[in-house]
Order: structure tokens, then sequence, then C-alpha cells
């Protein structure tokens, strides 16, 4: 039989651990695949995902900073994936790509099952306005947290998210800028690539209580320096993407394959391997 070809696009991907999380899904399924990295950036990505599908690409996994322009050339959207106006997974359908959101439900997941905390009620701060804030803004309401406030760089994008959300009562966009007047949070999830760039924002302690559960929506280094400031702000939890990403990653390829994966043994897994990668 043919094989099963599958990808995740992003710009940049090569450190992306998605190919090593689908492989070893495979393997414990019996199902055979090829899942590769491509780079492509934004004005590539139309280009590139042609050329994939003309190879007989059945599936895509989205990354930053593609995944609202993924949701704009797909034929068709899932109901969480329109919510979030951003795609992280595409189906290979009839008519052309069936653009679906697994993202949300990863972290959701990951949060009430993998770590036991229980969201309902809980005055929550997502920081950033990106594709990952998209998809995971609409679960976390979805999930009972309370008031949601949103911190963005720039007002666009957040503005943009929060209009989408349509919960004005619930719902509230602010700056970055003016995190320092909003109170304390029971929640706090980062989702900005700024320590990508060794730009993480300065938060003020005020912002964390010993209740608090931190969140970064990344992994490895990149997730260091938001946990680091958590832990001496005193938060109560302090979690990092990488059971995310493992979750998110099981939900798209139930969605493609029809058979859902254990993630514990893949999560411990990778867990060794960040550990090891971040100590070193
Ligand atoms: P995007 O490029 O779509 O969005 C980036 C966000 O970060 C925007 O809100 C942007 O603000 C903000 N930002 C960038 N630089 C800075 C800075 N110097 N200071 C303040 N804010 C900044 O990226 P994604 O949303 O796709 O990804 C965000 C993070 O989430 C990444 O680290 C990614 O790895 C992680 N992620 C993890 C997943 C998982 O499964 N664990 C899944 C998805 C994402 P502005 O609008 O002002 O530019």
């Amino acid at each position: 039989s043919p094989v099963l070809r599958y990808a995740v696009f992003g710009h940049p991907v090569a450190h992306s651990l998605s190919p090593r999380i689908h492989a070893a899904f495979g393997r414990q399924l019996g199902i055979a695949l090829e899942y590769t990295a491509i780079d492509a950036a934004p004005e590539q990505f139309d280009v590139a995902l042609a050329a994939f599908a003309a190879e007989g690409g059945l599936g895509a996994n989205i990354t930053l900073p593609l995944k609202t322009r993924a949701a704009s050339i797909c034929s068709h959207l899932s109901e969480r994936a329109q919510r979030a106006g951003a795609v992280n997974t595409l189906i290979r359908s009839a008519t052309g790509w069936e653009g679906d959101n697994t993202d949300g439900t990863g972290l959701i997941r990951d949060l009430t099952e993998r770590h036991g905390l229980d969201l309902r009620s809980r005055r929550t701060l997502l920081i950033g306005a990106g594709g990952a804030a998209r998809g995971v803004a609409p679960a976390l309401l979805d999930a009972g947290i309370g008031d949601l406030y949103i911190v963005n760089r720039t007002s666009e994008r957040v503005d943009a998210l929060a209009d989408a959300l349509g919960m004005p009562g619930r719902v509230h966009p602010r700056y970055l800028a003016d995190v320092g007047t909003l109170g304390n949070f029971d929640l706090i999830v980062n989702a900005t690539s700024a320590a990508r760039d060794d730009a993480m924002p300065t938060l003020p302690m005020s912002l964390a209580t010993p209740r608090t559960a931190a969140v970064d929506l990344s992994y490895g280094e990149v997730a260091i320096p938001f946990l680091a400031w958590a832990k001496v702000a005193g938060a109560h939890d302090r979690i990092d993407g990488l059971g995310m990403l493992v979750e998110q990653a099981a939900e798209s390829f139930e969605r493609w394959h029809r058979k859902r994966p254990d993630t514990d043994p893949v999560y411990a897994m990778l867990r060794e391997r960040a550990d090891a990668l971040v100590t070193a």
C-alpha cells in the first residue's frame, strides 16, 4: 500500500518535535506513515502546500507563523477552527483542505487530565494574540474559566481576537504595557513568542498569587524566562507546553487515522529529552 504522507509546515520548523511524536504514535498503533518538517515562509506557504498535495500529502500540522494564513486557504473549517480563525491541522478532502484546530483541546486536556487543574471560575490572563492564543482562548472559555483578560504588545490582533470571541462582558482586550493595572490572576497563560527573540516582556510580580497556575505554551529553553518569573512571583503550578504539544498531536492524529494514541509514553520520552536539553 502507498505510504501515508503527513508534514508540519512552519518557519522556522527544523526543531519541531512533531515528526518524532507522530512517528511514535504510528509505531504504537502499527500505522506506517511518513511525517516530515517543511520550512515555508508565509509568502511561500501556498506553493509549498500545493506541492505537498501534488505529492500525495494527506494531512499537515501548521505552526507559527502560518496558522491564520492556513485558515484562509481551507475549503471547509471545523467549528473550533472557525471560532479560532486559526488552523493547526489540515485534512485532505475531496474538495480541498479541511482546517481544524486542536491546540485548545490539547491545552485543556493537558491542564485538567495530566496536571489535575480545575479551571472553573479562574480569573485568567492570556498574554499574546497570535495563532496559538486564537486556538486556546475559545477552549479556555468553554472550560469554564472566569473573566478572560487578553493582553498584547499591539492592539490590532488583540481587538480582533476579542471581537471574534464575542463575549464583551467576559473578555477584556488590553495593552501588554498596562498589565500591571489589572490585578492578580488564578491562571496566567503565556502565548507569546517573545522569548524566542530574547525579548520576554517584564511582568510585575503582583500578577501571581500562591493560587496561581502559570502556563507557557512553549517548552525547552524558550519557556525558561516565563516559568522562572512565575517561580519568583510565587505561582503554585508552573507548566510548560510540552504536554499540550503531545495532546494536540494526538488529537490531529485521531482526525487523520481514526485511532487515538496513548500520549503518556510519548510525553514521558519527550520530557526526559527536554529536561536533558534544558539542563545541558
Ligand atoms: P504568532 O507569531 O502567531 O504570535 C506571536 C505572539 O507573540 C503575538 O501575540 C505577538 O504580539 C507576540 N510577541 C512576539 N514578540 C513579542 C515581544 N518581543 N514582546 C511581546 N510580545 C511579542 O505565534 P504563535 O501564536 O503561533 O506561537 C506563540 C508561542 O506558542 C510559540 O512559542 C509557540 O511555540 C507556542 N505554541 C505551542 C504549542 C504547543 O502545542 N505547546 C502550540 C502552538 C504554539 P504582536 O501581535 O504584537 O506581534
